[in-house]
């Protein structure tokens, strides 16, 4: 890379990893130690192609439709979660199955049956396509509508509005949700809405750590996937809040010219990438002349899910483990 202007890096304090994640990636880990290769995994296990790689050459296959998969094989749902139809063919199958869906999406999935069995009808705020979205979406077979933005709400029909209630997807941008959520309310005044929000604390917390970031630099270089949700609304905010911003696969998407007359460099990466890319960025914005790396203020996670059940092994420490 040429020299340019830049001085500094700013490290945005929680980024990468969440919990759910973690938890996700140490399931696919451990069922290849424990089972052996091969072990299928229904959708990409987080969206992040550098995980996705890793995990592909120690042997995990991912697949999209179940009937890739061979009689008797070990399947794993990906972090995003599953509808109920997906979970009935692969236990009709006969795989051996572990959930990797994120405990703070499976609550999500416990409110939407929960009061659907109450007669319960739902709004749900989301992207369409979106795996984490068809999941929820397809905990039932009917009376859940999706909206995803204030036009939709406009548009939605419900077939009753006194037992309505709202459910979010867990990784949209804060603000927008807020705003939807509003309009929401504005149309449905008696509409239910959950005690905590659906948005997750990883979410959340990473965007807060954008928000007190990105006056302080004059760029913003987010790491994560095209895929991922979180990280794509990172790279949104900083833009909205006026600062450049760009998000990159790895190191090597990185373009000098993004560069030249800026001075501090902000850093952060969604919650599925890596801090092995975070590492490399950093070496590839020094040789730009960054000198200092300074890490900001921000929260400590210290958020931990247990692992399914048949997956705990003696050894805690696996051998490889992506981090
Ligand atoms: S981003 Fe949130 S919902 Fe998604 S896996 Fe992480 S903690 Fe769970």
């Amino acid at each position: 890379m040429s020299e340019s202007g830049v001085s500094e890096i700013l490290l945005a304090e929680p980024r990468g990893f969440c919990a759910g994640v973690d938890r996700a990636i140490e399931i696919v880990e451990r069922a290849l130690a424990k089972f052996g290769a091969p072990i299928y995994v229904r959708h990409e296990i987080v969206h992040n192609t550098y995980v996705v790689n890793e995990l592909k050459s120690k042997g995990a296959i991912f697949i999209e439709d179940l009937a890739e998969v061979p009689p008797g094989a070990t399947l794993i749902f990906s972090a995003h979660g599953v509808s109920k139809a997906v979970q009935e063919e692969a236990h009709a199958r006969g795989f051996e199955v572990f959930d990797a869906t994120c405990p703070l999406v499976t609550k999500v999935h416990v409110e939407v049956a929960k009061l659907a069995k109450e007669g319960f009808e739902f709004i749900m705020i989301g992207h369409k396509g979106h795996p984490e979205v068809e999941g929820t979406m397809g905990q039932l077979s009917s009376g859940i509508h999706l909206v995803e933005d204030v036009a939709d709400v406009a548009r939605v029909q419900p077939g009753q509005s006194d037992k309505l209630a709202v459910v979010t997807q867990t990784t949209l941008s804060v603000d927008d949700a807020a705003e939807i959520a509003a309009a929401v309310r504005a149309r449905f005044p008696k509409i239910r809405e959950p005690k905590q929000q659906d948005i997750c604390y990883a979410t959340q917390n990473r965007q807060d750590a954008v928000k007190i970031m990105s006056p302080q630099v004059d760029i913003l270089i987010v790491v994560g996937s095209p895929t991922s949700s979180n990280s794509n609304r990172l790279r949104e905010l900083a833009q909205r809040l006026g600062t450049d911003s760009y998000m990159v696969d790895s190191a090597e998407e990185l373009r000098p010219e993004w560069f030249e007359g800026k001075s501090r460099v902000g850093l952060t990466a969604g919650a599925s990438a890596p801090e092995v890319l975070v590492d490399e960025v950093i070496d590839r914005v020094r040789a730009l002349g960054a000198v200092s790396v300074r890490k900001m203020d921000g929260i400590q996670e210290t958020t931990k899910f247990p692992l399914p059940k048949g997956l705990k092994l003696d050894d805690q420490s696996l051998p490889g483990h992506i981090s």
